[in-house]
């Protein structure tokens, strides 16, 4: 059987695409190849957010260059967010890549997946029945591409197949904010959604394979609807999601302030299934700043939301999202964030250097400015600040009973899961992966939680 391997950086997006290629790749009979083994299709899901994401991925054009000039035969595919829709440049620059993909088109992958497969079929005869009833049907030849699509029915709304207790299932692709720094848009193109019955009918589908909990993913995930024009929103799938036997959790991922309505909000609050936990990117704490990356939105809109989501939700998880020296962030600027940070206490902090992106409006309008000391000096700052105050969330939980969805064991008999509110928990048990346990908190660190299982309660068996 051919044999393929899906290297993966970047954002749950990316992760979920590479998922559902992986569920195209297996209908097809491909067998996902073992860590040291070479693989006849060999696919890199790229990621172009920051120039750190692009470089690892060179790296790996590089060694795979070098295993094909040493006579390794193989197909190689770039797919994700380092495609863009003219290829020219990489083109010239990577000619020994075989086919470019831009994020979400999978079918040319998939066409030339077939066409490999096809060959290695017929080389070891196999399938010529299923083949000659596709090749009736479609009217191509046995061993065609879209013979062999129809015979394993790909469509690209193939639906994933889970690989434990929790899943990511995008529903809004696309993004249509345009802040000044970011490529998303130029990439992975205008927000467009899937339909409520399309994401209920894969919600369901996770729950009859396992799956516990699902994110629903999208850059900015409360624009869920917006273009649908049916006054559906993020509320409408959490409050379908409800009705789903054995999906115990939903998350959501990324919001976005402005399209955080007061709706969403209380569907959070209100609904059992729905973390209280909310991921919503600031990048700066200073309005002229937010201004220049074209956030649309002020410091004090940003404040009322969070305070919005404390006022329902007293013990929600915030993380947040910032990037330091951006185009002529001045000190004070930066002392702005640092302010709001110290203000907002978030549970978890993402934060990134500037780095300039080809094609966005900052790259070709605003010089980046900032020396690099600089920007090292204030990621610095603000890591520090994150594991002050996740350490001392975290202290919090010490001595309280927690509630853990178990996503994995490992061999020593370790189970590992994650809070409503995130924080990942580690203690002595076995066989309960997928399952809702009790555990009580004996140690914490900035990052993590452990302790032992609530005598023998389970609060849930599912
Ligand atoms: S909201 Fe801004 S930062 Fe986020 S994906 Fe859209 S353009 Fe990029």
């Amino acid at each position: 059987m051919a044999t393929y391997r899906i290297w993966t950086v970047g954002c749950q997006m990316n992760k979920a695409d590479s998922l559902k290629l992986a569920a195209g790749l297996d209908r097809l009979g491909f067998l996902e190849a073992g860590e040291d083994q070479p693989a006849d299709l060999e696919v890199l899901n790229t990621c172009a957010v920051r120039q750190h994401a692009e470089d690892r991925a060179y790296g790996r054009l590089a060694n795979l260059r070098r295993e094909r000039e040493g006579g390794r035969d193989f197909t190689l595919v770039v797919m994700g967010c380092m495609v863009g829709a003219r290829t020219t440049e990489l083109e010239r620059r990577f000619p020994w890549v075989d086919i470019w993909a831009q994020p979400q088109h999978f079918d040319p992958i998939i066409e030339r997946a077939t066409t490999l497969q096809g060959a290695r079929d017929i080389a070891e005869g196999e399938s010529w029945a299923g083949w000659a009833q596709a090749s009736e049907r479609t009217g191509q030849p046995v061993g065609s591409a879209p013979a062999m699509l129809e015979m394993v029915g790909w469509e690209a709304s193939t639906f994933a197949v889970p690989t434990g207790p929790t899943a990511f299932v995008p529903v809004v692709h696309g993004c249509d904010k345009f802040c000044t720094y970011c490529i998303v848009p130029l990439r992975r193109g205008r927000e467009r959604s899937r339909t409520v019955a399309d994401v209920l009918a894969e919600v369901r589908h996770l729950a009859d394979h396992g799956v516990r909990e699902v994110t629903l993913l999208g850059q900015t995930v409360e624009a869920y609807g917006h273009d649908l024009g049916t006054g559906e929103d993020l509320a409408t799938l959490f409050e379908g999601i409800e009705a789903i036997d054995g999906i115990a959790r939903t998350r959501f991922l990324t919001s976005y302030p402005k399209d955080m309505t007061d709706r969403i909000i209380d569907a959070v609050a209100d609904l059992p299934k729905v973390c209280e936990h909310f991921n919503i990117p600031v990048q700066s704490g200073d309005d002229s700043m937010l201004a220049r990356m074209r956030r649309g939105y002020t410091l004090a809109e940003y404040e009322e939301r969070v305070g919005r989501i404390r006022q329902r939700m007293p013990d929600a998880a915030l993380a947040t999202d910032v990037i330091v020296g951006c185009p002529g962030e001045t000190d004070e600027e930066f002392q702005h964030t640092v302010d709001l940070l110290r203000r907002i206490q978030f549970d978890v902090i993402h934060v990134a250097a500037y780095s300039p992106r080809p094609g966005t409006f900052a790259h070709r309008n605003m010089p980046d400015d900032v020396p690099r000391e600089v920007k090292a000096e204030r990621l610095q700052i603000i890591e520090a600040i994150h594991a002050e105050s996740s350490a001392r969330i975290n202290r919090r939980l010490l001595g309280r009973t927690v509630e853990v969805l178990v996503e994995r064991q490992n061999a020593e008999g370790r189970s590992t899961g994650r809070t409503r509110t995130g924080q990942l928990v580690h203690f002595d048990a076995t066989g309960l992966v997928g399952q809702l346990a009790q555990v009580d908190v004996h140690e914490v660190t900035p990052w993590s939680l452990s302790g032992s299982l609530a005598g023998s309660r389970l609060l849930a068996v599912l």
